[in-house]
């Protein structure tokens, strides 16, 4: 390889499978006495996985090159930054470096480096000239810019831009380690989220249900715009990324949800079930579970499919970036007026609980070319409780089932989950049209 590729550093390491050889393929290439650097890489396969395996990697090449103290700075020369922790596969990375190299320049911050997407060795040697580092993605690059901060007192901006807020507390906290004037970049931030956000065609998401599942960075912040900006109400939050459940927990203590930390697909669907949210914010394994049970999902976080590496620029950080939010999590929501329209008109031909939300015609299509024969009136809707949750063990009444097919279909399963509560601390056997109405005052309140 070296002969081949004449790269200027070489990274040597073993896979799952190679660990179990012990071959010690690092020590082997250290023998080799190349005219580069030979990083050579631990990672315990059995025990961490890939975002921990790119962070150590990263820390290692840091460390291993960035050893040049940084030279006296120039008079009138700007501040400068590195961005830390961009990868190749990273969710949306390519866009978000733009986006916020973009910023940071609007401030008079010039970027030295951007790493480690796209960087050089020769780059990375330059990390230490930097005044401070902006950690994007903390899931690569906290251990490195720690270790920066300890060796050349290089400060970090760890606010993570996502969302209208989150750009502006970053650009805030930026400006300060630079030493200029954030207020110019705040007027003119061009951002349309809040005023779109504060319209009254988004009356309508105040209060949604969401769930939010990812990796720890992209799950939290997410979650702070579907709660802050956008008026929805967080019902779980999760994280796949064991190193950050710390973080997850206090951000879901502080929404008032338990935090679900697991890398159990089952239990992720299990919780979402249980749930019942009216969105999904999560990885494309939560798209899948969402589709299963019937709820309009968004991407917010890898692993991802092709689709989310998409080739117009589609930023999720910065003013741009929160513009992009707003529309990717609406678009899978019945819009308002369709919304009123299923409510007040449910026996309609074409838009009804069963034909889905309009702008999911297709998968409305196959399941009505499915479906054999009419049903009598209340079947389908005992059909839907009965697969929408299993562990119901309470008889709802003829009149009940009837009542309750009334609700919206999004919010159908949370009414049914709150009556059955109810019903089961009463100590009901049946749950009557009563007990549904009692159920709905009681949680009211
Ligand atoms: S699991 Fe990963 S590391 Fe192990 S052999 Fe497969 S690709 Fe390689």
């Amino acid at each position: 390889a070296f002969e081949r590729f004449d790269p200027d550093l070489m990274l040597v390491g073993a896979s799952c499978t190679a660990e179990l050889i012990q071959d010690a393929p690092g020590g082997l290439a250290r023998a080799l006495n190349l005219p580069v650097p030979t990083i050579t890489l631990e990672l315990p396969s059995y025990q961490k996985k890939e975002n921990w395996g790119a962070s150590e990697t990263f820390y290692q090449i840091v460390r291993g090159l960035a050893t040049e103290a940084p030279a006296p700075k120039l008079e009138g020369a700007k501040p400068s930054c590195n961005i830390l922790g961009a990868t190749a596969l990273g969710f949306r990375h390519r866009d978000d470096v733009i986006e916020i190299t973009r910023l940071l320049n609007q401030l008079g911050i010039e970027v030295n480096v951007a790493a480690p997407m796209g960087a050089t060795a020769d780059d990375i040697r330059r990390l230490p000239q930097a005044d401070f580092n902006v950690v994007l993605y903390p899931e690569i690059a906290d251990t490195a810019a720690r270790w920066l901060e300890r060796q050349y007192g290089q400060k970090a901006v760890r606010t993570i831009p996502m969302g209208f807020q989150a750009t502006c507390e970053f650009v805030r906290e930026a400006a300060a380690l630079a030493g200029v004037d954030p207020e110019p970049v705040l007027s003119q931030h061009g951002s349309h989220m809040p005023w779109w956000a504060r319209s009254v065609d988004s009356n309508y998401l105040t209060g949604k249900r969401v769930f939010v599942f990812g990796d720890a960075t992209h799950a939290m912040a997410a979650a702070r715009v579907a709660k802050e900006e956008l008026g929805f109400e967080v019902v779980g939050l999760g994280c796949y990324n064991r190193e950050f459940a710390r973080d997850v927990r206090a951000c879901a203590a502080e929404l008032g949800v338990e935090a679900l930390i697991t890398d159990d697909y089952l239990l992720v669907e299990e919780t979402i079930a249980a749930l019942q949210p009216e969105l999904v914010l999560g990885t494309q394994m939560e798209r899948h579970i969402a589709k299963r049970l019937g709820v309009p999902c968004a991407v917010i976080s890898a692993p991802v499919h092709v689709q989310d590496f998409p080739a117009r620029y589609a930023p999720v950080m910065g003013f741009e970036g929160a513009n992009v939010l707003f529309d990717t999590w609406v678009h899978p929501l019945v819009m308002g007026l369709e919304e009123h329209l299923l409510t007040m008109f449910r026996e309609d031909f074409e838009f009804n609980d069963a034909a889905g939300p309009s702008h999911l015609g297709g998968h409305a299509k196959v399941e009505a070319a499915a479906k054999p024969a009419p049903e009598p009136e209340i079947a389908p809707v005992a059909a839907q409780i009965a697969t929408q949750e299993t562990i119901s063990v309470l008889n709802w009444s003829p009149e009940a089932t009837k009542e309750l097919s009334k609700i919206p279909f999004f919010v159908r399963g949370k009414a049914k989950r709150n009556t059955e509560r109810y019903a089961a601390e009463q100590g009901l056997e049946t749950i009557s049209i009563e007990a549904l109405y009692d159920a709905k005052s009681h949680f009211a309140r």
